[in-house]
C-alpha cells in the first residue's frame, strides 16, 4: 500500500493543492520522494539484516548472565532470546515484528525505528494534505459521512464504487497507518532512550541503561545525529551485540 499512497499524494491529491509544474509542486514531490525511499529503504534492511546467533563466533564456556537455548544447543548471550518463529536466538531480541516478518534485534533495531519515523512522518504530511482534499470533496450529509468512517463496506459493498471513495479509502488508510506508526514509534522510542528491549520494559530491567545519548549510540550507531537522513548512511554500532556491560538499576516493577 505504501508505494499505491505514493503514486496517490503525488499525483491526485498534491495537484489539487499546487499547480503541476511549479517549483512547490516539485519541492513537495522531492521530499515525499525521499521519505518514500528512506521507509522502503529502511523496511527492506530490516528484512534482510540477520540478527541471529547464526554465523556468530560465541564462545563455549558459560559466562555470568549467559544461558543455555535448547533448541538452538548453543550458549547464548546476554539479551538474546530465542524466537519461536524465527526459530533462532535473536542478538539483544526486542520482538518479533509481524509487518516486516522478522525478528527485530540488535543488528536491524535502527533500521526498524527509522522506519517508523518515516512511516510517521510520512502519514502526517500525507493527511494534512488528505484533510483538505477530503474537506473540498466531501458533502456533509449522513451518507457523505458513513462514507468516509466505513469507506471498505461502502466500496467492497457497491454503497459507491466510484473513484472518489477509492480515493477516500487511500485517505483513510493513510489516516490509519498514521496512528498505528506513531503509537508504536512513541512506544519504541521510550524503549530505545531508556536502554531497554520489549521484554525488558515488561520485565521491569533497566540493566543497560547508559544514558541518553550512549542508550542512542548504541541503537542508531556512532553516527546517530545522521542516520535519519538515509538508510545508506555508514553508523557502525558501538557494541557486537554479544558482550554487553551491566549497569543494573532493577526497577520497583521487577521487585
Ligand atoms: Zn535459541
Ligand atoms: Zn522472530
Amino acid at each position: 500500500m505504501i508505494q499505491v499512497i505514493y503514486w496517490f499524494e503525488l499525483f491526485l491529491v498534491l495537484p489539487e493543492h499546487y499547480a503541476e509544474g511549479g517549483m512547490p509542486y516539485y519541492i513537495h514531490c522531492a521530499i515525499g520522494t525521499w521519505l518514500l525511499f528512506n521507509v522502503v529503504g529502511n523496511y527492506v534492511i530490516v528484512f534482510f539484516l540477520d540478527t541471529s546467533i547464526r554465523g556468530r563466533f560465541l564462545s563455549s564456556e558459560m559466562k555470568p548472565n549467559w544461558r543455555f537455548c535448547d533448541v538452538c544447543e548453543a550458549v547464548a548471550p546476554p539479551r538474546s532470546w530465542h524466537c519461536p518463529v524465527c526459530d533462532m536466538c535473536i542478538l539483544k531480541r526486542d520482538h518479533h515484528c509481524n509487518f516486516t516478518a522478522c525478528c527485530i534485534g540488535h543488528e536491524n533495531h535502527r533500521y526498524f525505528m527509522m522506519f517508523l519515523l518515516h512511516l510517521s512522518i510520512s502519514t502526517v504530511y500525507a493527511s494534512y494534505f488528505n484533510a483538505i482534499f477530503l474537506w473540498r470533496c466531501t458533502s456533509f450529509s449522513v451518507m457523505g459521512v458513513l462514507k468516509l468512517v466505513f469507506p471498505v463496506a461502502l466500496f467492497m459493498f457497491g454503497g459507491d464504487t466510484s473513484q472518489l471513495q477509492l480515493y477516500r479509502l487511500f485517505c483513510v488508510i493513510a489516516f490509519i497507518g498514521m496512528i498505528a506508526a506513531i503509537s508504536l514509534g512513541c512506544y519504541h522510542a521510550v524503549n530505545v532512550l531508556n536502554g531497554q528491549v520489549m521484554h525488558e520494559r515488561v520485565k521491569g530491567f533497566i540493566d543497560y541503561d547508559l544514558g541518553r545519548k550512549e542508550n542512542l549510540r548504541q541503537v542508531f550507531g556512532e553516527r546517530w545525529y545522521i542516520t535519519w537522513i538515509s538508510p545508506f548512511v555508514k553508523s557502525p554500532l558501538p557494541s557486537d551485540g554479544i558482550e554487553w556491560v551491566s549497569v543494573k538499576k532493577t526497577s520497583a516493577k521487577s521487585k
